[in-house]
């Protein structure tokens, strides 16, 4: 498969550091399998929490999707690849007992950061014996 969307956006870099902030460690571009070529944006390992920040134009957010007019076969094909890919890695992450949080890159900064916090907290409740 080709190299997909970009890493490093300014809203995964924006919720690192706020998450960061927050006093929270975690691991950035993190790959649970070693065949597959699945990253997670941010990985807090020790619960499986699995954060994506999607853009709103490589994942199809249903309220800021444009669809180019250039190449729109081209386009057609790549973004519908990349949502099977979503769909794809978010089964292998289940299976492998990981929750997946995605975030939208046009949600506010601290509600995405909430949303993290909170997945946290439900997860080492459930998790610590
Ligand atoms: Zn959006």
């Amino acid at each position: 498969m080709q190299s997909n969307t970009p890493r490093n956006t300014k809203p995964e870099t924006a919720l690192r550091a706020a998450l960061h902030r927050e006093g929270l460690r975690f691991r950035k571009h993190h790959r649970p399998f070693r065949s597959e070529r699945l990253e997670i944006d941010v990985a807090f390992t020790s619960v499986k929490l699995a954060v994506f920040v999607d853009g709103c134009f490589w994942h199809g957010c249903p309220i800021h999707a444009t669809f180019p007019r250039t190449n729109a076969s081209w386009w057609s094909t790549k973004l519908a690849r990349n949502r099977e890919r979503d769909v794809r890695f978010g089964e292998l992450l289940r299976e492998g007992g990981w929750t997946i949080l995605r975030i939208w890159e046009h949600e506010p900064l601290p509600a995405a950061v909430q949303s993290v916090v909170l997945a946290l907290r439900e997860l080492r409740d459930t998790k610590t014996p």
